[in-house]
């Protein structure tokens, strides 16, 4: 059967993304019993790709409705006991979120909290294991409020060393698909996601995988979980039955978002996990190149070498804000996500490349159809200023440098770079009130080879 999803707005927000005619397809699966024959061999091989996509062989897959959320529910109600002290490392709103999830199970969370745009340094963490023995560390692998990539295998590593007992727990819900994620070399004890992100499925799964160690301080823990739903023990027997062939009940499983799940892991399982997330990582460069190099805009992420390559957070350019852009988007079919850390808020906007957006280029051009969006809607918006500015910048220093070194410039009419052409740019800046930007900064990063002096 061919299927093809009706037209719709490209939806390129980090997450939920774009879903492809063969997964969602899978989601129209006519009703079956969740103890057939035919499902439970497509719930155990779901499991069991799950696991490849973790790049672990001993993790233990949950998969159950719910979203991301009910994996905090899960790691907070199944791995602390009222009391147990928790170290949250935080790069933005999830890990506010995950605080308050522990506590709601009575945990007593310390959070280590980074300035917007960083993630905590190795230094911070090392003093905070040394000051308090933890039960849990927790990381957001990709704080999807700022695009702020953290390192699981360098914290990974500082636990084990400093405080070998503490368990490790990856909030991969922006990561997983998108990220490298070596669970069982990296010793990482939980990496939690949901269907609706780098998973490409529509939302309504909760996915998580606990290591050995996990499962056996679940068995041995002293109090009574605090949860039904969300306790590891029901859940157990349900997991293990059906990926050995046996149906267990617990609770109903969503079977259709299953059968969806199925069909996103066994393409995603096709090739190497490795060539996806290197086309990830790609595919990311060329975008943030296009958004800095191209557009003059700054990300959120304080450094490169932090920058999550599922997905990149911008800042819009002073005098423009989100109702100059993303409505404009909007009309051009571009569905984009506003800001959500408290602190920027109404600074920036955030975009999503991940999934099918990424990995399909024979039959989509997501990506340049959102770089020519994001051109047309910045230079409606009035930021055409930006891209003169920087033509006239280029102009009085090819000017500057021919005087100084009494070489030929290419362009013969420019204005020379006296005073008065200096007053001007001045003014020229200051009226378009570009960020950190004065003329000498102009000037000073000038490389006449590099810059972009199109104006579109
Ligand atoms: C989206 C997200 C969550 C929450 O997931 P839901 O599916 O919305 O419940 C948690 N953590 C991170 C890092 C996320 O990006």
């Amino acid at each position: 059967m061919t299927f093809h999803q009706a037209e719709h707005p490209l939806l390129v927000i980090p997450g939920s993304i774009e879903v492809s005619d063969d997964v969602l397809l899978a989601n129209a699966t006519p009703s079956q019993s969740h103890m057939s024959k035919s499902f439970v061999q497509t719930f155990g091989e779901t499991i069991k790709m799950f696991r490849q996509v973790l790049v672990t062989e001993r993790g233990q897959p949950f998969i159950v409705a719910g979203s991301g959320t009910l994996g905090w529910d899960m790691v907070a109600s199944n791995l602390t006991e009222p009391g147990d002290e928790a170290l949250v490392l935080h790069s933005g709103y999830f890990g506010q979120s995950f605080a308050d999830c522990l506590e709601t199970y009575g945990a007593k969370v310390t959070q280590l909290k980074a300035s917007v745009g960083q993630c905590p340094s190795r230094e911070e963490l090392i003093q905070a294991l040394k000051a308090k023995k933890y039960k849990i560390v927790t990381v957001t692998h990709v704080d999807t409020s700022t695009g702020v990539l953290s390192n699981p295998k360098m914290i990974s590593e500082v636990v084990h060393e400093i405080s070998p007992d503490t368990l490790i727990v990856l909030d991969g819900v922006c990561s997983v698909g998108s990220e490298v994620i070596r669970m069982d070399e990296w010793s990482l004890d939980v990496v939690m996601c949901a269907s609706q992100k780098g998973l490409g499925v529509p939302p309504g799964l909760s996915l998580v995988c606990a290591s050995e160690r996990a499962i056996r301080i679940v068995e041995t823990r002293k109090t009574k979980i605090n949860s039904y739903f969300a306790s590891w023990l029901n859940w157990l027997p349900v997991m293990r039955g059906y990926e050995q062939g046996k149906p267990v009940y617990f609770a109903t499983p969503p079977i259709q978002i299953i059968c969806a799940l199925h069909t996103s892991l066994k393409e995603i399982t096709s090739r190497p996990i490795e060539e996806r997330w290197a086309r990830h990582k790609q595919a990311s460069i060329d975008f943030k190149q296009f958004v800095t190099d191209e557009l003059g805009l700054k990300q959120v992420p304080s450094d490169p070498s932090i920058a999550a390559n599922g997905m990149t957070a911008i800042y819009f350019p002073d005098g423009l804000s989100a109702s100059d852009i993303i409505p404009r988007l909007l009309e051009r079919g571009i569905v984009v996500a506003g800001g959500l850390h408290k602190e920027i808020k109404d600074k920036y906007f955030r975009i999503g490349h991940m999934g099918i957006t990424v990995m399909d280029t024979k039959t989509r051009n997501d990506l340049e159809k959102v770089k020519d969006a994001l051109r047309n809607v910045f230079k409606e918006a009035g930021y055409v200023q930006y891209f003169l500015a920087r033509y006239f910048v280029k102009s009085i220093s090819l000017k500057h440098m021919e005087n100084e070194n009494n070489t030929s410039a290419s362009e013969s009419s420019l204005p020379p770079l006296d005073e008065a052409n200096r007053r001007k740019l001045h003014a020229f800046y200051s009226s378009m009130a570009l960020p950190g930007s004065s003329p000498d900064d102009g000037l000073q990063s000038i490389d006449s080879d590099n810059v972009n002096c199109d104006v579109r």
